[in-house]
């Protein structure tokens, strides 16, 4: 089911696949990578991130220098949305 716009009543529709959130938590896997969609509503232009896998794609304790490589590409190409929780 794709997220509804409260306030238009709307369905809305995916904007981008492959969108990454970076979760910025305590210990102990400090820095997370997760793969999403992003969500665009047309009627008033909220943006969404959901349809998350169910795991992260890199957590930077567990998977190493590989996060940095990854999170430098998704970096560079505009794609990454960083959030603390
Ligand atoms: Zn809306």
């Amino acid at each position: 089911m794709r997220p509804v716009c409260v306030p238009c009543k709307r369905e809305m529709a995916c904007s981008k696949t492959g969108r990454v959130l970076e979760l910025l938590s305590p210990a102990p896997d400090p820095y997370e990578l997760w793969s999403c969609d992003e969500w665009t509503c047309a009627g008033c232009g909220a943006v969404v991130l959901s349809g998350y896998g169910r795991h992260a794609m890199f957590a930077a304790l567990t998977d190493g220098p590989d996060y940095a490589a990854l999170r430098a590409y998704e970096a560079h190409v505009n794609n990454i949305v960083t959030i603390e929780v």
